[in-house]
Parts: structure tokens; C-alpha cells; sequence
């Protein structure tokens, strides 16, 4: 009888966690398998008994390139990597080599065959690096512990190696959740601060226990430095002190927060008093959190709302930030801290500075966040010779962010000759335009194709800015997304066949037809106000997926056994577009009352369902982008134009 003695090398926490899901997985596949676990300090290559776990002189240490080296034959042999992560990292491979599949976070994302193992079946050879070096999710949406535990749990399955916590304490995302916002049946939950913080405590575990890669911060210099965490709802909040009030931008004459948001608010980054709190604060949270890889420095979350005072007016905002971030890294290099800061190229700052050098660019990464790009096509497939655009000028609070990829890009290369920092991108593929693609199949595209291409830019990094409960139909988008980085090489198609026989086994290629085909009706041009379409071709397009839906329901396309949840979600969502096509149909119409009706009809159906979707659907941002969405659908009143179709 065959025993898998696994033996696991050294102690760390990660390596220990590693073998725990090796053997639960191993079982889940299984259940009779007999695994016995025993425990060395070092690989003992000679040894032909044992499938050793853990870190060994196969692969030289490396804390940041998660090189996996996996060569086992019979049930014997090593899974190692440069370092620990890595080593989880191989172990979820390993497993992925004998047929398993995380297909979207959550435990009904795993799909794991079920069948007797024997030596022979546990020999797989593997020795790869991932194409790009940090590869993260960042928390947004409304999710409460369950949904980003989830996916802090799928990250490393898929290959990918970090994960991103904005704020100091987070609570912006969790209270959504308890907030009800768009859900006019629910009251509002109680939920507090310190309840953040312990939610932030415990995600702070989960990623220890990984070793992810750690990225924290970001937003939220501007306020909570000041003794300001959570929303200030009333001028006579007494944190609001008169001291505070007067570090606040000035603008049209006067100094307060900018659209009632203390968030959005940009500080007078002249005053030596306020850069002096600013970079104490980082300072002090860099020293008192030693977990985190990544220190992420930006300034208010608004735009067109930098200081007007006649100090602040010499420079450009970007200016003003190296000045920052100079100070910041003199006093970072004085505790002895060597922790990296990245900075944001976002909004207002994707104007470089013309002024100020950065001293020290070796501590720090530039950041493009492109958050008014397009995604209609591919960030790397460029019209034009970025070098050859004329940058629009700076005109201080009167900017138009450009959208266009091509500006985008040379805004970028300037900023990249200005600062000679290493470069990461935060992008928002999966943050809202998702939404707009009913389907997922055009937006998987794209995000392959961004996703493989980031070192044609210089990119090491990318962290993905979305809702933590994000597949909704398939988990396709997230999946391509891993696998693109992990190699540059990947073919769409290829993945993309692999995801749906895991998710749909035979069913596979008709699913995959049929969301194809929803994605081409609800064509995402139109919903996102690119084209404005003829009434008549809304009125087929809209027929055509209600017809398209209802066919498929009735041939129970959706009746299957061992893949039920994937199809549970694919019900559901036929449901949902079939109400969101009915609006749609209505908004190409000039009848408000029938089209609030039916807007009403699919919201109540959405937050009457949240119970069984919430995994995989944000229940926040999904209303927040419709509603947005629609509003503009109705108010653009489509005209005849014959080239929609
Ligand atoms: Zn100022």
C-alpha cells in the first residue's frame, strides 16, 4: 500500500500552512489516502522516501521573484520555491497539475476531482518564474471579513502573490456593507471603527500567515494624521479644530473640505507644519508596522482641488509631493527604515513636476493609476507615437484628465524620465467597466492582453483595484487576470478553455457561446455612452438576449450535477439581465415612469437576492455603477445612427 510521507522543512508559519493544504486537498481528491507527515531542518536529496515541502539550495532565497522548482515522481521528491510564499504557491500548483481548480474566491470556487491516487499519479515537474513580480488585489467594494478572506485565500492558488488594504483603518468598505446605501427595505447596522480595526487585525493574520506581499495605506494622509478616521458628518465635529481647518486647501478664497468629503480634500502641502505631520505619521506607521512591503503615499482622493494660496501656487501639486516624499525619506533613512513607498501618478499629478528631483528614487516606485482611462482597448495597443503628443498644459484645479491611452502613456514616460523610480500600475479593469460587459468575455480579453503586456511599459507590478466578491456570472475575468501575470506567455484561448470545462465540465463550450453571445447584445459601447445606437437596433439587441436567455433556461442548460454553483450563478444572472435588458429596451424610449418602474424592479431583485449572491456579486458597486450607468442612458436619449450595429 502506497503512504505519502510528506516532510516538511523548517518551521515557518507559511511552509507549515502549506503542507496543511497540500494534505487537506490531497484528501479532498482522496479521502483514502494514507499521509503521514514527518519534519527536517534541511532537503536531504538522497532520501527516497519522503515528498519534502519547504525551502531548500534548489532554489537560491529570493523574498520578492516567486521561482517555484517542483520535481516529484512517485510521491517522492521536493516542492520548494525562493521563498515561503512561493512555497505555497507551489503546493496550490502541485495541485493544480493533478486536476484541481480555484475558479473564483470561495469555497465553491474550488473544483477538485474526486479519485483514488496512487504513486504514480503524484509525479509532476515544474521549474517556472511569474512573468510580473507583484501581483495584487486591493480591497473596494462593500466587503465584509468573509469576502476578502476569500480572496486573500484564492490569491496564491492562482499564482498571484500580495494584497493591498487601503487606509490606516479601513472602514470605508465593511460600513458599505452595513450602510445599505442603495437598498431603500434595509436600515441601517451599527458598525464602528474599532470594528474596522479588528476586521484589519484579523486580514492582517491571514496575510501573515501566506507571507503575502503587502501593500497598505495609500489614501488617507490628509486626515487621519489629524486625529480624523472615520466621515465627518457635521461642521461641528470637535476633531474639526481651528488648527486643522487652517491646513486645509485653499480654494476660490476659502480653506474647508472639498464636496463635504475630508477624504477628497487636499491639505496646504506649503506649510512645513503640515508636511512635517504627514511624514511623522508615515514615519511612525512604517515603524510600527514592519509586516508591510509596501508603503503607499498619496493625497487626497479628489482632483481639480489643489491649494490656491500664493505659496502653494508656485508649484505644481507634483511638485509639492517630491518635496513630501524627500522629507519622508530623510526620516525614514534616519530610523533606519528601508521599507519601499510608492506614490501615485493619478489624476492632477499625472502632470510631472518641473521642479523637484526625487534624492532618493531607489526607495520608491511611481504608481500610474489610470483611473480615466478607456477600456476599450488594450493599455498597450497603441494608435499613436506616445512620444510624438504634445502633453495638454497644466492649468491649476481646471484640468481635464485625458482618457486616451496614447496621453496616458506619455504623461507616464515623462514622469519615468523625471524620477528614474521603478514602475507598478493600479488599474481598475474589474472596479466598474466589468459591469458593462454582461458577459465577461470582452473584458477577460482585455485583461489578458493587459495583463501579459505590462512589461512593455517597464511595469513590475499590478495591483487590481475591484470588488473583493467579483464573479458574477464566472470568475473568468480574475482568472485570466493570475494567470496573465504569472506568464507573458499565456494564450487566452487556452485559459479560458480551461476555465470553463472546470466550471461547466461538458457544458463547457455551450456556455461559453452563450455568454459570448449576451456580451455582444449588450453591447458595452452603448451601455457605457461611447456610441449612441438606433432605437431600432436596441429594441433586436434587447429582444434577441431576452429570447437568447429564455431558450437557454428552457433546454435546463443550468440542471447540472457536480459543477451546480457555477450554473446556480449563471440562473441567476440570466434573471437579472433579463430585467436589466427590459430597461435597457425602455430607456431607448422617451417613458419615464415605465422605465423607474423597471428600474425599481430590478434593483428590488437584486437586494432580494444578495443572500445567495454575495460571493460573487458586490452588492454596492454593482447599484452604484447601474445606477450611474442608466441615469446617463436615459438622459442621452438615443438617435437614429445606423453604424451601431
Ligand atoms: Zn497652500
Amino acid at each position: 500500500m502506497f503512504t505519502l510521507r510528506i516532510c516538511r522543512i523548517g518551521s515557518h508559519k507559511t511552509v507549515n500552512f502549506a503542507v496543511v493544504e497540500l494534505a487537506r486537498y490531497l484528501k479532498k481528491i482522496d479521502s483514502r489516502l494514507p499521509i503521514d507527515r514527518t519534519l527536517r531542518q534541511g532537503y536531504d536529496e538522497d532520501n527516497s522516501l519522503y515528498l519534502y515541502v519547504g525551502l531548500s539550495d534548489k532554489v537560491a532565497y529570493n523574498k520578492h521573484k516567486d521561482e517555484i522548482f517542483i520535481d516529484v515522481n512517485n510521491g517522492v521528491g521536493i516542492i520548494t520555491a525562493a521563498n515561503e510564499r512561493g512555497v505555497l504557491i507551489a503546493v496550490y500548483r502541485f495541485l493544480r497539475e493533478l486536476g484541481c481548480r480555484f475558479i473564483r474566491p470561495g469555497e465553491d470556487g474550488d473544483i477538485i476531482p474526486k479519485r483514488r491516487l496512487t504513486a504514480a499519479d503524484l509525479t509532476v515537474s515544474v521549474h517556472e518564474t511569474p512573468s510580473v513580480k507583484d501581483r495584487i488585489i486591493c480591497i473596494e467594494g462593500c466587503p465584509i471579513y468573509e469576502h476578502v478572506q476569500n480572496v486573500i485565500d484564492w490569491i496564491p492558488k492562482n499564482g498571484m502573490n500580495g494584497y493591498y488594504i487601503q487606509y490606516n483603518n479601513p472602514i470605508f468598505y465593511p460600513e458599505r456593507w452595513y450602510t445599505h446605501t442603495y437598498d431603500e427595505h434595509s436600515v441601517p447596522e451599527p458598525y464602528s471603527s474599532e470594528d474596522s480595526a479588528g476586521y484589519k487585525a484579523m486580514l492582517d493574520e491571514e496575510l501573515a500567515k501566506r507571507s503575502l506581499v503587502y501593500y497598505a495605506v495609500g489614501h488617507g494622509w490628509t486626515h487621519f494624521p489629524f486625529g480624523i478616521e472615520t466621515v465627518v458628518k457635521s461642521e461641528d465635529d470637535p476633531r474639526l479644530t481651528e488648527e486643522y481647518k487652517s491646513y486645509l486647501a485653499e480654494i476660490n478664497g476659502v480653506r474647508g473640505f472639498y464636496q463635504g468629503a475630508h477624504f477628497k480634500t487636499q491639505l496646504c502641502y506649503s506649510n512645513p507644519k503640515v508636511r512635517e505631520i504627514i511624514t511623522d505619521a508615515a514615519v511612525k506607521y512604517a515603524k510600527e508596522h514592519p509586516e508591510v512591503d509596501l508603503l503607499r503615499f498619496a493625497l487626497g482622493d479628489g482632483f481639480n482641488n489643489y491649494c490656491e494660496c500664493e505659496s502653494c501656487r508656485k508649484m505644481r501639486p507634483a511638485d509639492h509631493l517630491m518635496i513630501i516624499l524627500n522629507e519622508l525619506d530623510e526620516k525614514l533613512t534616519r530610523e533606519g527604515l528601508d521599507v519601499r513607498v510608492s506614490f501615485p501618478i493619478y489624476v492632477d499629478l499625472i502632470w510631472p513636476p518641473e521642479k523637484v528631483k526625487l534624492k532618493n528614487p531607489a526607495r520608491f516606485y511611481q504608481n500610474l493609476s489610470p483611473s480615466s482611462r478607456t477600456y476599450s482597448k488594450p493599455l498597450y495597443e497603441l494608435d499613436r507615437d506616445p512620444d510624438s503628443i504634445e502633453l495638454p498644459p497644466y492649468v491649476q484645479n481646471k484640468l481635464t484628465i485625458p482618457s486616451d491611452t496614447e496621453t496616458l502613456i506619455a504623461f507616464y514616460k515623462k514622469w519615468q524620465e523625471w524620477t528614474g523610480c521603478e514602475c507598478i500600475i493600479y488599474d481598475y479593469h474589474l472596479f466598474w467597466d466589468h459591469f458593462l460587459d454582461v458577459g465577461y468575455t470582452e473584458i477577460s480579453k482585455l485583461i489578458h492582453k493587459d495583463a501579459t503586456g505590462l512589461s512593455r511599459l517597464n511595469f513590475v507590478g499590478y495591483t487590481s483595484c475591484q470588488p473583493q466578491s467579483c464573479s458574477f456570472p464566472t470568475g473568468l475575468p480574475m482568472y485570466v487576470m493570475a494567470h496573465g501575470f504569472w506568464n507573458k506567455d499565456s494564450v487566452f484561448e487556452d485559459v479560458t478553455k480551461e476555465y470553463y470545462e472546470a466550471a461547466f465540465g461538458e457544458r463547457a463550450e455551450e456556455v461559453e457561446g452563450y455568454l459570448t453571445e449576451l456580451s455582444r447584445l449588450f453591447n458595452r459601447a452603448f451601455i457605457r455612452n461611447d456610441v449612441t445606437p438606433c432605437h431600432k437596433a436596441v429594441t433586436d439587441r434587447m429582444e434577441a438576449a431576452i429570447r437568447l436567455i429564455d431558450e437557454t433556461e428552457a433546454a435546463h442548460l443550468w440542471n447540472v450535477g457536480d459543477e451546480a454553483d457555477s450554473f446556480k450563478y449563471l440562473y441567476y444572472h440570466g434573471e437579472y439581465m433579463k430585467r436589466y435588458a427590459k430597461l435597457v429596451l425602455l430607456a431607448a424610449k422617451p417613458d419615464t415612469e415605465a422605465f423607474e418602474a423597471a428600474k425599481k424592479e430590478l434593483m428590488e431583485y437584486h437586494f432580494a437576492n444578495q443572500a445567495e449572491l454575495h460571493t460573487v456579486l458586490d452588492g454596492f458597486s454593482w447599484a452604484r455603477v447601474y445606477n450611474t450607468m442608466l441615469s446617463k442612458l436615459f438622459a442621452n436619449e438615443p438617435e437614429n445612427n445606423p453604424d451601431f450595429l
